[in-house]
């Protein structure tokens, strides 16, 4: 089976890679075989985290040489996450966030954090613009999302956040099983009606709130019932990300792959790549656990199989390795090495990844692999946590890696 470009890992990079690829016209295929971060993800995208008055370019400037960031080239960043912006709102997506800088998001616990492109569906503000009193609502009995620990940190802010607990009819039966009473299955019965009699509930308790901030349970599948519910409600509002998994993170996955597949594109899921053939310098197919001896042949191959969490990467006692082709990989020291056992701490093994030229080419033996790049968190060079460079390392390598493609 011949394709123009295989990608290995449906996350949000080998996604974004493929529908850039697919939407110039290329015969695209994903191969993917499990669920990605994007299931977890809070709905908003990190760049770079900077600090007071700084943008990201400077920020990019202070990250060291072999960083992905610096690899694509500080002046390309600009051009490639308005590439990602575009792209996410042709494939239905309404966000925002400002090219060059950050905006504020709440996370399920309470903090402020830094980030660059959000639905727009979520909290986002700049920090002067908080309004004075804020009510965060519960929904009775579930347990992913505490609102009197985001009122708390709030108030410790200086503002004045109380806390109101709803529920209708359809969220109590859910409690008749604490395991049922998970975020998917609550977005599964809010639809019109239900959504409706909700707001009613928050509006009753609203009177003296300026602004409303409920958990993101809302649309699984599609946005509407979150926009349904921001717009019955009385005040100005939008959601805080819950504990996983979540659900503006599924809808994610589920529309970036529709959108993908509406572009003709072919996703194989629940199937693992599991070798390869080389040859001349060259990645020529791969195969897979459940399809044998068929060998998947492409002009080129992306590797989007993201880092340790999604077995992009495997570690043994003695070494760090790329479990599809034994990829050169870089990593330093050995296994005590690895990681800080101070969990807050830098943790060394999250820098961890495969080698990469300057146009993210992969390597094997020593040898650039002349057609077969990799993206997102399974490139080495970034330490995701420490920089708060996670969602938008991986956005930005696949959109540079199609447009290198897209050019030959
Ligand atoms: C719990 C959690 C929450 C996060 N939340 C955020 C957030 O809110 N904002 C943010 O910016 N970033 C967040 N991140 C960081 C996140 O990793 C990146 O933002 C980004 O989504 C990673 O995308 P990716 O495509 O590089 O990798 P992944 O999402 O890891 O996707 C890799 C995919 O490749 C597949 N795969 C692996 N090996 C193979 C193989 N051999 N064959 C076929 N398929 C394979 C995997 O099954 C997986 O589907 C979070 C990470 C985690 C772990």
């Amino acid at each position: 089976m011949k394709y123009d470009d295989i990608i290995i890992g449906g996350g949000l990079s080998g996604l974004l890679c493929a529908i850039s690829l697919a939407e110039k016209g290329r015969k695209c295929l994903i191969i993917s075989q499990g669920q990605s971060t994007l299931n977890f993800s809070s709905g908003s995208f990190e760049f770079i985290n900077t600090r007071e008055g700084e943008d990201f370019a400077q920020a990019v400037s202070a990250l060291p040489a072999l960083h992905p960031y610096r690899k694509i080239g500080a002046e390309r960043l600009p051009r490639l996450r308005a590439s990602v912006a575009s792209l996410m709102e042709r494939a239905g997506f309404k966000m925002v966030g400002d090219n060059d800088r950050n905006h504020w998001r709440i996370t399920p616990f309470g903090a402020l954090k830094q980030t660059w492109l959000s639905l727009a569906e979520m909290t986002h503000f700049q920090k002067e613009e908080l309004p004075k009193r804020i009510l965060v609502v519960d929904i009775r009995g579930y347990m992913d999302f505490n609102a009197s620990f985001i009122a708390s940190s709030l108030c410790q802010m200086g503002l004045q956040a109380t806390t109101c607990e709803v529920y209708v009819l359809e969220t109590e039966r859910l409690r008749d099983n604490a395991s049922e009473f998970r975020s998917a299955n609550i977005a599964r019965i809010f639809n019109g009606y239900t959504v409706d009699r909700l707001a009613c509930a928050v509006n009753e308790q609203a009177e003296n709130a300026d602004l409303i901030l409920l958990p993101a349970v809302f649309g699984l599948e599609k946005e509407e019932p979150a926009c349904r519910m921001l717009e019955k409600l009385s005040k100005p509002a939008a959601f805080i990300p819950t504990m996983s998994p979540s659900v503006p993170g599924i809808r994610m996955q589920r529309l970036l792959k529709q959108r993908f597949i509406s572009l003709g594109g072919m996703f194989i899921s629940a199937d693992t790549v599991c070798g390869g053939e080389v040859a001349d310098g060259r990645l020529v197919s791969v195969r897979t656990l459940n399809h044998g001896d068929t060998r998947f042949e492409a002009d080129h191959f992306v590797f989007a199989c993201g880092s340790f969490f999604s077995n992009g990467l495997k570690a043994t006692q003695d070494k760090v390795y790329e479990p599809v082709l034994g990829l050169d990989v870089e990593y330093e020291g050995s296994h005590g090495e690895w990681f800080d056992p101070d969990v807050f701490a830098e943790q060394p093994y999250m820098s961890f990844g495969v080698r990469t030229d300057n146009q993210l080419r992969v390597s094997l033996n020593g040898q650039t692999l002349e057609n077969a790049y990799a993206v997102g968190q399974l490139l080495s060079g970034a330490s995701p946590i420490k920089s708060g460079c996670t969602g938008g390392v991986s956005a930005v390598s696949a959109v540079y890696v199609a447009e290198l493609i897209n050019q030959q």
